[in-house]
């Protein structure tokens, strides 16, 4: 099914033949990337929709990010961090004002991001087809991460978050398992918060069930941030560093990846097929 772009009128729809006649000219919500926290990394497209809001709602965190790309005649809602709910109704609020509003989420709005909850709440309410909405990628914190130590992700990996906010852990523990079994490149967000401090040897332990305790492992903190820091390892010592925090990404190599020197190397399999 197509977006219907001709209702939108310059990132507004009027919507003259709801039940009660009433007339509302809904403003565009852009749901934009914001990457991985240096807006050196931002898209050009993202950069636009920024540019072309008149009203930009996100986690203060983030907000503060890009705070020197947004002029005075911007207005600026932060929010805490466990406030997504609240997010998403005030741009839903804004845009019935007729507002252009962007929300801003960390990386990729549609990974672990805002996206999805606002469509849930659009959804409820009985307003998707008629809120005009655009959502634009940013860079993946796991990609940046990868970058960072070269080439860790050659093959099929999986990304699993240890949050148990809204997963359980039983759920988690389960998937930990089976990525182990399947020999993919796991990725780990999410490792450790103020709250959360023992997840990762849990995870660990389960991991080493199944893959070796010498499997390479990249611990990447603030990647692309002027304060990045990473640690090369392997499995078994993934839970001794403390750069481990909220803003870390764990990268666990397949049974083919190797290390040289700064980089993490896994195999894409270019050495079965021709002389390299
Ligand atoms: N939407 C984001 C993920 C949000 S989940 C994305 O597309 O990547 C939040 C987790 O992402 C953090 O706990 C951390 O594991 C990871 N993360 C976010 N920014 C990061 C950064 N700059 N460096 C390393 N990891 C980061």
């Amino acid at each position: 099914m197509q977006k219907k772009e001709n209702e939108y009128n310059n990132g507004c729809c009027d919507i003259a033949s709801d039940s009660n006649c009433s007339s509302t000219t809904y403003g565009k919500i852009t749901l934009v990337g914001t990457g991985p926290g240096n807006i050196k990394y931002l898209t050009k497209a993202a950069v636009e929709a920024i540019e072309e809001c008149s009203v930009i709602i996100g986690y203060s965190t983030y907000l503060k990010q890009i705070s020197t790309m947004l002029r005075e005649d911007q207005e600026k809602l932060h929010f805490n961090m466990k406030d997504e709910i609240t997010r998403c109704e005030a741009a839903i609020n804004k845009s019935m004002e007729g507002e252009r509003v962007v929300i801003v989420s960390g990386g990729d709005a549609g990974i672990y991001g805002m996206s999805g909850l606002l469509l849930e709440l659009l959804e409820k309410k009985s307003l998707i087809g008629k809120i005009p909405l655009d959502f634009i990628s940013g860079v993946p914190a796991f990609c940046s991460a990868a970058c960072s130590v070269g080439a860790p992700i050659m093959n099929d990996f999986c990304v699993i978050s240890l949050s148990n906010l809204l997963t359980p852990w039983e759920e988690i523990e389960k998937r930990l398992d089976f990525a182990s079994k399947a020999d993919f490149v796991i990725i780990i967000y999410n490792p450790k918060s103020a709250k959360r401090k023992d997840e990762l040897t849990a995870a660990k332990e389960i991991l080493l069930k199944n893959i070796n305790k010498t499997r390479p492992a990249a611990i990447v903190k603030a990647a692309s941030r002027p304060d990045e820091e990473i640690v090369i390892t392997t499995l078994e010592h993934i839970d001794e560093f403390s750069l481990v925090s909220m803003n870390t990404t764990i990268i666990i190599g397949n049974s083919t990846t190797f290390v040289k020197d700064f980089y993490m190397i896994t195999r894409r399999g270019y050495g079965n097929k021709y002389q390299l």
